[in-house]
């Protein structure tokens, strides 16, 4: 029920959509495409367009969209996975599959800190950080893709450690700042090696999470220059504005706004960085499993936040959950493009809502409700049983 993955053989498989009433393409440059239709092959799209224009006989899955909004699944650039489906920062069952009902098709970890007992000393970090990635991509609970096994780095770390952990599959770091290296020189130094390797890098930005925790602020995390500074609105506590601020404008990295974090603070990275003109660089996560518990909606919560208070068009905010998340995390879902993973969220306006669009129905507050999930050109889920009713929700024809 939980683990349908596609077969591993046999004949190809042809999944075609049709009479999609808007699509979101996740590129912030053009967040709205001239299609209706699309078509993935093997989980890959191969066509998007009109569908007078495209191709699609021989489909084994067939989906009329009924006029609904499609987007590249959503992303959550923060999570806190430690075994399965299960979490035991809130002792609960099933948050991933909860999480898809809320619209987001991968998540990206950033440390499996909740581990109990997770070892400090480095030939253990290496290993519980390579039992996570072979887990997580072994078994995907519900078909969600969760990139885990990411490492917090420690003192004595050396520039082998991060060759051997690529060598084995890791590709992200955990947040740095979680773990003994508090210091923006040494931090740096292993970010580097991190990067030299391919593996991309996060960090623990503000107040401690939760006791053990420390303080990382904006000069340790300009010096440890990592890919995406993690939750800029802190986790939950955040930095001084004039340090945010600071953070924006003293580079060129990813601007993570997480859910487990300060709305204001969050409001106020947006508006920096709009002024800037790069809302390229902002993205999002909930940082769930936390201390404030599992968050199956925070991401589309985010996305209809800071579009309604931050006064961005929705289809800009939804780009800071697919394609600015896919680009500063190096996926290759997120985006509606020829050769990306066919992951896809259908969503309409929530029955009664003001807007009378889902778009307009965002930026007025409200939630979209969630029709249906597809992951890997697999149909994942329908209804959401977590979001508020949808007013219209795809069909299956065939498949
Ligand atoms: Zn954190």
């Amino acid at each position: 029920m939980a683990h349908d993955e596609p077969a591993a053989s046999g004949a190809p498989t042809k999944l075609v959509i049709k009479n999609i009433g808007l699509m979101l393409s996740g590129d912030i440059a053009a967040p709205i495409l001239d299609a209706d239709a699309i078509v993935a092959i093997d989980g890959r799209i191969t066509q998007i367009g009109r569908a007078k224009d495209i191709d699609m006989e021989g489909a084994t899955t067939l989906v009329d969209a009924n006029g609904v909004t499609l987007s590249p699944g959503l992303i959550d650039s923060h999570v806190h996975p430690v075994a399965g489906d299960w979490t035991p920062r809130q002792n609960q069952l099933g948050w991933i599959d909860s999480t898809l009902h809320g619209g987001v098709t991968t998540m990206v970890s950033a440390g499996e800190v909740h581990t109990p007992g997770r070892p400090r000393d480095i030939v253990g970090l290496k290993a519980m950080a390579i039992t996570a990635q072979r887990t997580f991509s072994a078994f995907r609970a519900s078909g969600v893709k969760v990139h885990a096994g990411a490492p917090v780095i420690e003192p004595g770390m050396e520039e082998h450690d991060f060759k051997e952990l690529a060598d084995a599959g890791v590709r992200y770091l955990g947040e740095v700042g979680l773990g003994g290296v508090k210091d923006g020189a040494t931090a740096r130094k292993m970010v580097a090696w991190a990067r030299k390797y391919g593996i991309n890098s996060t960090i623990h930005t503000g107040g401690p999470s939760i006791p053990g925790s420390g303080l990382i602020d904006k000069d340790v995390v300009l010096e440890a220059d990592t890919d995406v500074i993690g939750h800029i609105n802190g986790g939950h506590t955040a930095l001084p504005d004039d340090q945010i601020v600071c953070l924006c404008e003293g580079c060129k990295r990813g601007l993570e706004l997480v859910h487990n974090g300060n709305e204001r603070a969050a409001l106020l990275t947006l508006r920096t960085a709009r002024e800037l003109g790069q809302l390229s660089r902002v993205i999002l996560g909930t940082d769930g499993p936390a201390g404030s518990g599992v968050q199956p909606l925070g991401i589309i919560r985010m996305v209809s936040m800071l579009s309604s208070l931050g006064g961005v068009p929705a289809e800009i905010a939804f780009c800071f959950a697919t394609g600015n998340t896919a680009k500063m995390r190096a996926l290759d879902c997120g985006l509606i493009e020829v050769g990306r993973a066919a992951d896809f969220v259908f969503m309409d306006r929530a029955q009664h809502s003001a807007g009378k669009t889902l778009l307009e129905s965002v930026q007025l507050g409200d939630l979209p409700g969630v029709g249906m999930t597809i992951i890997d050109g697999i149909v994942r889920s329908q209804r959401s049983r977590n979001t508020p009713p949808a007013e219209k929700i795809p069909s299956i024809v065939k498949g």
